[in-house]
């Protein structure tokens, strides 16, 4: 027989009220001064002196355009109250969710989230109600409001327990109590513990927490819990098989249970009152509480037991029709019992399936999520590798460009040095040989005209001998600069040897050569160096050979410029000789 079943029906109604008890009543004012005063005043008020909250709560909803954004927000927890009160349970819920949603107020959505949780329990929605419970259990350790905690762990420890978790249930109510500060708290706490232990099956007659929800309740001047708790020692003597003092302890809270006007308290007392004097065999007695039972109420635990006693009455007395009809009306609201409890159980291990599934996804989400994590590190890492390289790589690059650049460059430098004399920085020999035949390979293509000139300085020897060898080398320097001056970049010079100069002077007639080398010869007798005051002068010879008598050929301009220049030394030196008109002097 399910016993236990009525204590939950009682628990579930208390529990929604207790969520937002504040048992704080204040006096009633009547102009909204201070609407945070107001509306905290007014919510205490909800249970103590409901005609008054009433009133407050008109008058706050008609003051609304006043109100901030938070006191609005309060307000509508308030309205929210009400509705559940009114067993409008979709306002509420609406309500509340609203609130837990949007209002922004976190230890508002947190009072909001308690309270929707014992609606929730009370109204049989089990999956939301379960859903709800394993967010509030989650987010509990981050509140911190002492009453609004309370309300959580009470409402927490309610629904596990309506789910078959006993040791959960029992666990929250006695964290509640631990952390219970008032009187009121204690009271609250240490009832719920003692439901949770009822559903349990874990509670006895001589159960300290039995007599510590008692003397809790009694001091905290709580009369409803008061009355609930003895209600529990009348079913605790019931259990025990002693009815008689069932009944007088029921006798005894007889007048609390009819001031306090909670109907839980009095279906719950009457039902007891039948079950003790149907075992007493008071039948006619029996039968009147538990009449008085199913007048009261259709459906639910009360009136079961109540259908139960009447049967058993009814069978004793051999009234076969009406015990028949009486076990029929118990039968089907047992199996509503036994529907709901499957419900509630289903529900539950749904909840927690999914709240499972849920946390292995976020698992494997966060695990998903470090691994990319990880990957984009990597791929940075990588990243900042590949660009290092490529500096690197470029680097490299650029060095070895420039290592070329400067490699080319000083083999260029040496070999510009390889074809240039070391004293006047003109061609040598070889180079200006090399250079006169590729001038001549052009010019003969184009069939135009070169001359060569062949110069020797006069004397040089005495030059050297008179003023040294050093002196020497200035006059040649000196030869050289003051020759370029009369040379046009086409022209080649070159030092052949010694004091001895060849010059091919491009596309010029024999006329305009002579005059040039001439300018030149000129140019050498005035030049001058000065050594320890004395100035030195120089003379030069020079010999022409012509490509219109010997042709672009090299050998026959040489030896016709070596020819003429000959005949110009002999002929007294400081002087310019053209070499012959026609052809190549013949080999002798
Ligand atoms: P000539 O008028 O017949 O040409 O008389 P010369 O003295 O110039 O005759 P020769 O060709 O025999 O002399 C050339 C001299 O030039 C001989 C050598 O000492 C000198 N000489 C050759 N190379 C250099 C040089 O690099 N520097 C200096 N200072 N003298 C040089
Ligand atoms: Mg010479
Ligand atoms: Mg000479």
């Amino acid at each position: 027989m399910p016993r236990w079943s009525r204590n939950l029906q009682r628990w579930t109604a208390w529990v929604a009220f207790a969520s937002s008890l504040c048992w704080r009543a204040g006096l009633a004012v009547q102009h909204i001064a201070d609407p945070d005063t107001y509306l905290e005043q007014t919510q205490s008020l909800a249970t103590v002196d409901h005609p008054r909250f009433l009133q407050q709560l008109a008058l706050l909803n008609q003051e609304a355009a006043r109100l901030t954004s938070d006191q609005l927000w309060r307000l509508r927890y308030s309205n929210a109250w009400e509705a559940m009160y009114e067993n409008d349970y979709p306002k509420s819920e609406a309500l509340f969710q609203d609130i837990i949603r949007h209002a922004g107020n976190r230890a508002l959505a947190d009072k909001a989230s308690a309270t929707l949780l014992s609606q929730l329990m009370l109204t049989r929605h089990y999956p939301e109600a379960f859903e709800l419970a394993d967010r509030l259990a989650a987010r509990l350790p981050k509140v911190a409001d002492a009453e609004v905690r309370r309300s959580m762990l009470l409402n927490l420890s309610q629904s596990l327990a309506l789910a078959g978790q006993i040791d959960l249930a029992v666990q929250y109510a006695r964290v509640a109590l631990t952390e219970a500060a008032s009187g009121k708290s204690s009271c609250y706490s240490a009832a719920s513990l003692v439901a949770g232990l009822s559903l349990g099956h874990r509670l006895k007659l001589d159960s300290p927490e039995l007599q510590q929800a008692i003397q809790a309740c009694t001091a905290a001047k709580v009369p409803v819990f008061s009355t609930d708790l003895q209600l529990t020692v009348v079913d605790l003597y019931r259990l025990a098989g002693q009815p008689h003092k069932a009944l007088a302890l029921l006798d005894r809270i007889a007048p609390s249970v009819e001031a306090d006007g909670y109907a839980a308290n009095k279906l719950e007392a009457l039902v007891l009152r039948a079950q003790a004097l149907a075992a007493i065999g008071d039948d006619d007695a029996a039968r009147k509480a538990a009449q008085a039972v199913v007048a009261m109420q259709k459906t639910g635990d009360w009136p079961r037991d109540a259908y139960e006693v009447l049967y058993r009455i009814e069978k004793k007395q051999g009234h076969t029709a009406a015990a028949l009809d009486y076990y029929e009306k118990y039968v089907a609201l047992d199996k509503a019992y036994l529907d709901d409890v499957n419900v509630r159980t289903v529900a539950y291990e749904t909840v927690q399936q999914h709240v499972l599934l849920q946390k292995l996804e976020t698992e494997s989400l966060s695990r998903q999520n470090a691994l990319l994590r990880m990957r984009q590190t990597l791929d940075a890492k990588t990243a900042e590798t590949n660009r290092l390289y490529l500096a690197l790589l470029l680097m490299a690059l650029v060095s070895a460009a420039l290592w070329m650049f400067r490699l080319k460059r000083s083999q260029l430098r040496f070999k510009k040095l390889s074809h240039l004399d070391g004293l006047t920085a003109i061609f040598n020999r070889q180079h200006f040989m090399s250079e006169v035949e590729r001038t001549l390979r052009l010019l003969e293509r184009r069939a135009g005209t070169a001359c060569l000139v062949f110069i020797d300085l006069d004397h040089f020897k005495h030059i050297n001998d008179t003023y040294g060898h050093a002196v020497g080398d200035d006059v040649l320097r000196q030869v050289v600069v003051a020759s370029k001056q009369h040379l046009r970049p086409v022209d080649l010079f070159g030092r052949l040897g010694g004091e001895e100069f060849g010059i091919l002077l491009v596309e010029c007639t024999r006329t305009q050569s002579m005059v040039i080398a001439d300018r030149i010869r000129l140019a050498i007798e005035e030049t001058r160096v000065e050594d320890d005051g004395v100035v030195v002068g120089v003379s030069a010879s020079a010999g022409l050979s012509f490509t219109d008598a010997c042709g672009h050929d090299l050998q026959c301009l040489c030896k016709e410029a070596d020819a003429a220049l000959y005949r110009a030394k002999r002929g007294g030196r400081n002087r310019v000789v053209a070499g012959a008109e026609y052809g190549c002097p013949v080999e002798a």
